[in-house]
Parts: structure tokens; C-alpha cells; sequence
């Protein structure tokens, strides 16, 4: 198996190959901690996840980072607008970082729900200022910032690469400026490293720097969290296409320009947005699904998951209730026949599995593989475990072997479902032979059979049930 990646930076399909023989660094843009993340987000949680699967698969020692942003980040990534963390604070009646706690919290609560492996290394942006103040250091000693107002920005005039993995160009930049427009920039494309003066005269955290008492901008974070984890120069890093013109650009410039080494990150690695049907979904109005709604409504999170799946992630996908009760029946579909197949195969463990797919089993892992390898192609991945399951010419070993090996990458807990499905037939059929009794009892007690009624009574409770004769009926608790 080869695996080829979709490089934003180049605009191609390209053949991974690490920096480093078998080690592959890799940075994935974290939430930021103010609201609860959105559906929309998770797809590039997912995303990352079905990324990092693929890499292990293939026997890289990954090393996965995420940032955790709990400050700095205004509501417009151009430093304009709100600060998403002090707004938040403020309408809740909270500090802060007990609002950054809760909803980091709740954020990875999501994340295993959806199977999203946890990252290797997890890092606060409050808790990595020291290195954001060293590297914004490095890139004032060689050149690239200016002072103006209070704030300390990035000069993007003096970095000639600007704006290479967005095809921007700086003319361009000038003309499009947006209506509001820091009148401290030199041009409309600078960016904030550091903050002393800012509109929040209130800003809860601040830190002293060379440049005054202030914070961080948003994107010198990711600049310096990745490099202090991963090195000055890494495989992947990845984030939704909303990421491409202003954060990752100016992570890029910052890196680069303090490093002096091109390119920092190899591959760029970008997904499409998950969109409703009504338009776009925003975390900062409030307008948005969470993963806990799809719960309430009725979905297990791995429906959310299979759903994801469905799509390719460089496709934009159109999220609605009936699209994923189509994935909710196709997974369950899906468990019903596996679990006629884990039966038939005498329910063996994943572990005895280990290379048990052999011969015609073994071709549609290939299969599974290769789509995985064309960039990341879930949805024909998925559409080969469809035909694996539904040949009949592969004993039900072969098959389950073949399936547990293909939810490695899948990750949709398939082991643990179907052996815990046979823990839910056991309570069903407990369930099934309580009230047989039951009501065995309830026509001895019609036909005056007292004695045959309390055997019956004796009987449970020496199964741990007991029994409340209501004038409904009776009811049996567990006791
Ligand atoms: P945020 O917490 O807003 O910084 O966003 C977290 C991640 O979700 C980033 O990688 C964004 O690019 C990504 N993202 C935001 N909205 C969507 C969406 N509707 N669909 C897919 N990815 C999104
Ligand atoms: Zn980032």
C-alpha cells in the first residue's frame, strides 16, 4: 500500500514520502475552546483521525498534535472583531479559562465518541507563551516585524514566499482588503504577533513580553506549539479549507521567517466544509448542531461517523436529518449482517484474527487499501467492506478476519459492538423468560393457583427479580 495526499501547497496529488525513514510528524489545528465544537468541526477531527489511521497502517511512528486555543483568537482571523474567548466568558458569566476547561472537556468527550484517536501530544496555547515569545523573537531578529500602535505585526511585504500555499497575490491582497481594517497595519495582509494594545482593554490573560504586557496573536500558536513538538521542519499539517488563505498562510510566513527554512511542512492537507442544507453552520452565532444533539435526537455518534465516511473529505458535504438516517440504516444494515457472519464464524476475537485474511478476503483489503492510498478515498473504502460482506464465496472467518482489519482505518468500533451485541441477546433473552414467568403467575393467581404462584415468586427472587402486584399489574424490578 502507497499512500498519496492532496498538497494544497503545489495544488497535486502527491506520493507521501516522511522527512525522516519511518517517523512522520503531523499537526492538526485544534478547536478553539469557547462553544461547544460543531459537527462541521468534527469532520476535520474525523478527518484527521481517518489521516493518522492510514499512516499507522502503513507502520510510520506518528507523532499527532493538536493546540487547544484558549487565547487570542479574534472572530475574524485577520484580527478583527471580537475576542472569541473573552466574549463567551462574558455572556456566561465566567473566567476565562473555566470556560476554555469546560468546553475542552466537552471537545474531547466528542472526540471519543467518535472514535477520533487521541492525539500524542495536547497543548494549551496559555501554557505555551514562553516559546510563542521566543519565535516571535527569532522572526523580529531577522526582520520581518514592525511596530505600530502597541502591537508588534508581521511584515508580509518582507516575506516574498507570502501567500505561495493560497496562490495569493500581494497586489491582490492590497485591493481586496476588507471593510474593517487595523489602521496600525502597514498593509491590509500584516498580521498580529503580539498584542499591547488592543480593543479589549479588559483582555482577562496577559503575559509580559519584550514589546510590553499583552497576549498573543492567534496564529503564532500553531507556529510555535508544532515546531517546539514536532521540529522546524515537518510531514503534515492540516485544518478545513478556511484555514488556507489567512492562518495557515501566516503560519507559514511566521515559521519560515524565523527558521529561514522552506518548506516547513511538507504536506497541507485541507477539508472541504460539512454544509446544512440552510447554509453555512457558525460556532461564533450560535447557529450550529452539536454531536450531543444528534445524540438527543436519537443517533448513536457513529452514525454521525459512518455518515462522515461517505463523503471524501476534499468533496464539500450537505449535512440533513434524512441524509444521516440513510448512514443510521446503512450501519445498522451493516452490524446485522456482520453479526450473522461473527456468529457463523464462532464470535472469535480480533486477536486470533491476525492475518486470517487470506486468499479472496486478502484482495479486498488490497482494494480497501488502494482507496485509502488514492487520497484518502472513504467512500469506495467503504463500498468494498459492502462487496467483501456480501460474497459468499469467503468463509464467515475469512470475512470477519478481512473486516476487523479494515476497521483499524475505519474505526467504527465494530469488535465491541458485535461481541457486546451477543451481551444484549443474553439480557434479552433473561429479559424474555422473566416475564414468561411472570405471567405464568399472573394465570395461576386467575385460576386461584396460589401455591403454584408464590413457587413462581420464590423462583425469581432466587434470580435476583422481585415483584410489585400493582392494580395495572404486575411489575418486576432486578433487585
Ligand atoms: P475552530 O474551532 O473554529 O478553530 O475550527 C476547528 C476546525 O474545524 C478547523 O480545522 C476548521 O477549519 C474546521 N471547520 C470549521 N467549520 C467547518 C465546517 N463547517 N466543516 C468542516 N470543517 C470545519
Ligand atoms: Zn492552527
Amino acid at each position: 500500500m502507497t499512500l498519496s495526499l492532496y498538497n494544497t501547497l503545489g495544488r497535486k496529488v502527491e506520493e507521501f514520502k516522511p522527512l525522516n525513514a519511518n517517523k512522520v510528524g503531523f499537526y492538526g489545528c485544534g478547536p478553539t475552546v469557547y462553544n461547544y465544537a460543531h459537527i462541521g468541526n468534527l469532520r476535520a477531527y474525523v478527518t484527521h483521525d481517518i489521516l493518522v489511521r492510514i499512516l499507522r497502517r502503513l507502520n510510520f511512528d506518528v507523532t499527532h498534535v493538536m493546540n487547544v486555543t484558549d487565547v487570542g483568537h479574534l472572530s475574524g482571523d485577520n484580527d478583527t472583531g471580537d475576542d472569541k474567548m473573552l466574549k463567551s466568558a462574558e455572556e456566561r458569566g465566567k473566567s476565562v479559562l473555566e470556560v476554555a476547561d469546560f468546553y475542552t472537556k466537552a471537545f474531547f468527550n466528542d472526540t471519543e465518541r467518535l472514535m477520533i484517536a487521541r492525539p500524542n501530544v495536547i497543548c494549551k496555547a496559555t501554557e505555551h507563551i514562553g516559546e510563542m515569545i521566543s519565535l516571535i523573537k527569532r522572526i523580529e531578529a531577522n526582520g520581518y516585524t514592525y511596530l505600530s500602535g502597541g502591537n508588534l505585526y508581521f511584515d508580509i511585504a518582507k516575506f516574498k514566499s507570502y501567500g505561495e500555499l493560497a496562490n495569493l497575490r500581494l497586489d491582490e491582497l492590497k485591493a481586496g482588503a476588507r471593510t474593517e481594517v487595523d489602521g496600525f497595519k502597514r498593509n491590509p495582509g500584516d498580521f498580529v504577533l503580539w498584542f499591547t494594545k488592543s480593543k479589549f482593554e479588559n483582555q482577562a490573560l496577559q503575559w509580559d513580553s519584550p514589546w510590553g504586557r499583552g497576549y498573543p496573536g492567534w496564529h503564532i500558536e500553531c507556529s510555535a506549539m508544532s515546531i517546539k513538538y514536532l521540529g522546524e521542519q515537518f510531514d503534515i499539517h492540516s485544518g478545513g479549507i478556511d484555514h488556507i488563505q489567512i492562518h495557515h498562510t501566516n503560519e507559514i510566513a511566521q515559521s519560515e521567517a524565523a527558521t529561514n527554512k522552506h518548506p516547513w511542512v511538507k504536506y497541507w492537507v485541507h477539508n472541504e466544509f460539512l454544509v446544512l442544507d440552510r447554509g453555512k453552520m457558525s460556532k461564533s452565532t450560535g447557529s450550529f448542531i452539536t454531536l450531543q444533539n444528534l445524540i438527543d435526537a436519537g443517533y448513536d455518534p457513529l452514525d454521525y461517523r459512518y455518515f462522515l465516511l461517505g463523503g471524501h473529505y476534499r468533496s464539500q458535504l450537505q449535512f440533513s436529518f434524512e441524509s444521516l438516517d440513510g448512514a443510521k440504516n446503512a450501519r445498522k444494515s451493516l452490524l446485522n449482517i456482520l453479526k450473522a457472519l461473527y456468529d457463523k464464524a464462532g464470535k472469535p476475537a480480533a486477536d486470533s484474527l491476525r492475518g486470517g485474511a487470506t486468499g479472496k478476503a486478502a484482495e479486498y483489503i488490497e482494494v480497501f487499501e488502494t482507496a485509502l492510498g488514492d487520497n484518502l478515498n472513504t467512500p469506495r473504502a467503504l463500498s468494498s467492506l459492502w462487496t467483501l460482506i456480501k460474497d459468499n464465496g469467503i468463509p464467515a472467518r475469512g470475512i470477519i478476519a478481512a473486516v476487523f482489519d479494515m476497521d483499524t482505518v475505519l474505526g467504527l468500533n465494530l469488535e465491541k459492538i458485535l461481541s457486546a451485541a451477543d451481551q444484549t441477546s443474553v439480557d434479552e433473552n433473561k429479559k424474555a423468560g422473566i416475564e414468561a414467568l411472570v405471567l405464568r403467575r399472573t394465570e395461576a393467581k386467575k385460576a386461584k393457583d396460589f401455591k403454584t404462584a408464590d413457587d413462581i415468586r420464590d423462583e425469581l427472587k432466587q434470580k435476583g427479580v422481585i415483584l410489585e402486584d400493582t392494580p395495572k399489574g404486575t411489575i418486576w424490578k432486578l433487585i
